[in-house]
């Protein structure tokens, strides 16, 4: 349910990580309220948030008082100080905050914050290695990946979709993918339908489970 609590939303640790999060959270239009316990952070912060603050996050009262368990959502930046950041994903959970995100360093330290409350943890670091690596690799030009091994694929098509409708390729059959959208240069994307035709040059979208896509886009 989208309550007014959601719309609410506490970044402790306004490090890179927290610190973008943050004014992206910002731009999307959410209040936030943004904690460090370095005063140089949350200056820096201060301008382009709802309300910044410098606390502690294992300090349990300093939580109180800045009223973080009135949230729905909170996430949690601090990443090198590993006791911080599992005292304070635990202390969010005990207030029930009802949606954690955190962010771990680790597998071990993501394990961690799960046990102790954290409904969401984010590895940035392993996340985006692994993205990366989709996009080195080639005609893969940009990856997301959903958690049920699903993915989302920008990529340019392989010869044997050109100049066909798409209906005839029978795509979806032959490598369970179907294409979303296509962008012609220089034009935005549209949205694909059976009878749309890609062309040299043309980049798509394609959605499917993940080593389908992968071998899509692998095939010339
Ligand atoms: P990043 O790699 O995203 O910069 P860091 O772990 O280096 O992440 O930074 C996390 C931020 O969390 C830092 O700005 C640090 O001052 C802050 N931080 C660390 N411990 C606490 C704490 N106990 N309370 C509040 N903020 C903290």
């Amino acid at each position: 349910a989208d309550t007014k609590d959601d719309r609410r939303v506490a970044v402790i640790g306004l490090g890179r990580f927290g610190g973008s999060l943050a004014i992206e959270l910002t731009r999307l239009g959410c209040e936030v309220l943004g904690i460090d316990v370095n005063p140089k952070r949350v200056q820096r912060f201060a301008d382009e948030l709802t309300h910044a603050a410098v606390a502690d996050s294992t300090d349990s009262e300093a939580l109180v008082q800045l009223d973080v368990p009135a949230f729905g959502r909170a996430v949690v930046g601090i990443g090198s100080d590993i006791e911080a950041s599992i005292l304070t994903t635990s202390l969010l959970s005990e207030f029930g905050v009802q949606h954690i995100w955190a962010k771990a360093v680790s597998r071990q330290h993501g394990r961690i914050l799960e046990r102790v409350g954290a409904q969401r943890v984010v590895l940035p670091e392993y996340d985006m290695g692994e993205r990366v690596a989709h996009l080195v690799t080639g005609r893969i030009l940009d990856y997301i990946e959903f958690e049920d091994d699903y993915a989302l694929v920008k990529t340019t098509p392989p010869a044997e979709a050109l100049g066909r409708q798409l209906g005839e390729t029978r795509l979806r059959k032959r490598y369970g993918v179907t294409v979303v959208g296509i962008k012609r240069p220089g034009a935005g994307f549209t949205y694909a339908t059976p009878d749309s035709v890609v062309q040299d040059g043309d980049v798509v979208v394609v959605a499917g489970r993940r080593d389908d896509v992968e071998r899509f886009a692998e095939i010339v």
